[in-house]
């Protein structure tokens, strides 16, 4: 399946660092199978059974800043809810196969990294379930 997201974005390298700096340690775009879907979340960190996603603003449609634009919307609308329907499925396979799916946005980690990085610790560091 052919995936629209390029390797490395920026975005994506800020949020590893810091998250490296914060002592986790992880595998970056591993590809993963879940039932029928193939997919190399951002991070995943395979003991905890937790995975990453980092999604740009206007290609995952965030509620904020992902507006479909003006011209051209005949090509943008269905492309655009096609990624948003695909993140669903993508996310749906996952957890069914026992994986916890963190999605951060872009802007999540440019306004508050912090708070980016705190939630993925959190998920990371939680003990296993008995
Ligand atoms: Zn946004």
């Amino acid at each position: 399946m052919r995936s629209n997201r390029s390797a490395d974005t920026r975005p994506e390298l800020r949020l590893r660092s810091a998250l490296h700096r914060s002592g986790l340690r992880f595998r970056k775009a591993m590809p993963l199978t879940a039932g029928e879907v193939r997919v190399r979340p951002d991070l995943i960190f395979t003991r905890a059974r937790v995975v990453v996603f980092v999604d740009g603003c206007f290609w995952h449609g965030c509620a904020t800043h992902g507006t479909t634009p003006r011209s051209n919307t005949g090509y943008w609308s269905p492309k655009l809810a096609s990624n948003a329907e695909r993140d669903r499925r993508v996310d749906r396979a996952l957890t069914s196969s026992g994986w916890e799916v963190i999605r951060v946005w872009e802007h999540e980690v440019w306004n508050d990294i912090g708070a980016s990085v705190g939630r993925v610790v959190a998920r990371v560091r939680k003990p296993p379930s008995p």
